[in-house]
């Protein structure tokens, strides 16, 4: 397949509430939306970049740049057998795998189109509906904390993630536990810590929280295995997993129990796959994370939510928690049992509000080949 024209937007939405995690506080998050077209189908990506590095070095002026400079040139100068060939021709760019990501996620949503399949039977998916879990920032104090838990129990999430920090970690977990006794819950420390907080885990172990995602350095997966080592929970890895291959030295090496996929941070959705078959030849369960994304990005999470090891709720909930604006046609709602239904159209399934974002549009820029 040649891809023929490319153009890129930039976006950028305000969040219904600010979202804090230890690392960052956001009230907006700016996308580089792609609109990729070959034969006459358009397919769709987004780019998940932060505003600020806080989670990795990029941002989405750094996905602009990447995607202009260097992987839109090779993208319309190749002749794709597949969408799994992206990687062939954009893998040898370091890093960047968020902007890789982006185009990638176009592209396979214009091969999926082009064989009127959706984007979920493409990637190998088995589930029509997927588990719904919901990530909730740092909130000004416990009470508060509780009380949204409790709102989002009753939207029919099945299951909460709250984010800590040195200072509100082992009071919040066992505020969760006191007032809610079944909840399963899980807590996301995005690397705040080191070894020293060893016994504060195993504090922690007691209010029996389905897993801690990140708790050390992202480029520390021996230390994440010594801690595992030490604490019942099951350490999952979030921002230390890149490829399939630090996946299997992760396993190898006992630093997880869990992996969290997120399609930007590894890369695109072929390594996202690789990554859940090996997880899947390991017996290690995979749920989908999420990055605020937007319509477009929502969609893909739910169709690699549908492979069959992601037997966790992931973090992909309604599209109105987050923004008034939405892009899509139809928005993502979160069903009475937890689940959200998978698209069965063709691609990524939904209709992008192209009028909406060329509107929106704070830069644009067109590439033929
Ligand atoms: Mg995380």
């Amino acid at each position: 397949m040649k891809i023929e024209r490319i153009e890129t937007f930039l976006i950028r939405l305000p969040l219904k509430s600010p979202y804090e995690t230890s690392g960052s506080r956001e009230t907006h998050q700016t996308r580089v939306i792609a609109r990729v077209e070959s034969g006459g189908v358009v397919g769709w990506g987004e780019s998940v970049a932060p505003e600020t590095p806080w989670y990795s070095g990029e941002t989405p002026e750094t996905v602009w740049w990447l995607l202009d400079a260097i992987a839109i040139p090779r993208i319309l100068a190749a002749d794709l057998s597949g969408p799994d060939d992206t990687s062939r021709v954009l893998g040898w760019i370091k890093d960047h795998r968020m902007a890789k990501a982006t185009l990638e996620m176009a592209i396979w949503d214009v091969f999926a189109k082009t064989a009127n399949v959706p984007l979920a039977a493409l990637l190998g998916g088995t589930r029509d509906r997927i588990l719904c879990g919901v990530a909730i920032g740092i909130q000004p104090s416990v009470d508060a904390l509780l009380d949204k838990i409790a709102m989002e129990l009753e939207g029919g999430y099945q299951r909460v993630k709250v984010k800590i920090k040195p200072g509100w970690d082992l009071q919040i977990a066992e505020a969760i536990r006191k007032r809610f006794p079944e909840l399963p819950f899980q807590l996301d420390a995005n690397s705040a810590y080191t070894l020293e907080a060893i016994p504060l885990f195993k504090r922690i172990d007691a209010t029996a929280p389905l897993l801690v995602e990140q708790p050390l350095a992202e480029d520390d997966i021996i230390d994440h295995a010594t801690l595992q080592k030490a604490i019942r929970t099951p350490v999952c890895l979030d921002e230390s997993i890149h490829s399939a291959e630090d996946t299997r030295k992760a396993i190898e090496i006992g630093a997880t129990r869990v992996i969290n996929i997120k399609a930007g941070r590894v890369g695109g959705l072929t390594e996202s796959k690789k990554i859940h078959d090996v997880c899947e030849q390991n017996q290690i369960p995979v749920w989908c994370g999420g990055m605020l994304e937007m319509g477009i990005g929502r969609a893909a999470n739910v169709h690699l939510a549908s492979l069959p090891n992601f037997r966790l709720p992931g973090d992909v909930s309604a599209s109105a928690r987050y923004f008034e604006t939405e892009i899509i046609g139809e928005p993502f709602t979160v069903e009475k049992d937890g689940t959200m239904k998978v698209p069965t159209g063709p691609g990524i399934g939904v209709t992008v509000l192209e009028k909406d974002i060329r509107k929106m549009a704070l830069q644009t820029k067109e590439y033929r080949a």
